[in-house]
């Protein structure tokens, strides 16, 4: 650091404590500090430092207003995902749709209701022993696919509620969750019926509700797959075992 004429040599300590002197002169007591950037926010998100004591709640206030891609300029909410902190299923559907978007909440809609419906089915409720949440955390314009640009900077965040919740099993809910998921472009057809590892969580593949309200044909598969899931919960510790 320069003093006038001459160089002085500083600890970091000597810098930090010259540097708030000088701002005490300058302003007074009181400190200024300028607000995180949202994508600040993100990366810190993204960096894994701040697992100490960390909720769903806490993840979901430090990335809420994450502009990380242009989806957070359109949105009108950031959803998060809805559900037990400590569920055993974990469901994951590929973005929030119209209804989603504008109350924050996954799968509200119409395909919603038939979720809950599967879910009473098997003696599951939204908030009970279930969580459920999406790749994208926003909705993508006249719900388009996922970009693959969206999905690399939004998976993180699924990720890291997966490791917070631990769920035994994660669904993916239709053919686009599916291969977004597991990096494969094939059919549903070929992702069913199969256990898949998503980063050490075993992970099946299920027909999306939206598809079984369009098709009714799909019902009877989709409820197989889902009887397979209650009797996987109930009776094995270890899905893989
Ligand atoms: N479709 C999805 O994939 N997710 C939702 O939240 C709603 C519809």
């Amino acid at each position: 650091m320069e003093k006038g004429n001459f160089k002085v040599k500083m600890k970091p300590n000597e810098v930090i404590t010259s540097y708030l002197r000088q701002q005490q002169v300058l302003f007074g007591s009181e400190i200024y500090i300028s607000p995180l950037k949202n994508n600040q926010l993100g990366m810190m998100a993204h960096s894994g430092k701040s697992n100490n004591g960390e909720t769903l709640d806490t993840y979901n206030t430090s990335i809420c207003l994450c502009q990380e891609c242009d989806l957070g300029k359109t949105r009108n909410s950031f959803v998060f995902g809805v559900g037990d902190p400590n569920a055993d299923l974990m469901l994951v559907g590929e973005a929030p749709g119209k209804e989603e978007d504008s109350k924050g909440e996954p799968f509200v809609g119409r395909a919603g209701k038939l979720l809950d419906n599967i879910l009473r089915a098997i003696n599951k409720k939204r908030r009970e022993g279930v969580y459920i949440a999406n790749v994208l955390k926003c909705r993508p314009p006249n719900n388009r696919d996922p970009l693959p640009s969206e999905v690399k900077k939004c998976e993180p965040y699924l990720l890291r509620q997966i490791k917070i919740i631990k769920p035994k099993i994660i669904v993916a809910l239709g053919r686009v969750a599916g291969k977004t998921l597991l990096k494969i472009d094939v059919p549903l057809k070929d992702m069913r019926s199969k256990i898949h590892d998503y980063n050490g969580t075993p992970l099946i593949v299920t027909y999306h509700p939206a598809a079984l309200l369009r098709n009714p044909n799909f019902k009877q598969p989709a409820w197989d797959d889902f009887q397979w899931i209650r009797d996987q919960l109930n009776n094995r510790e270890s899905i893989n075992g």
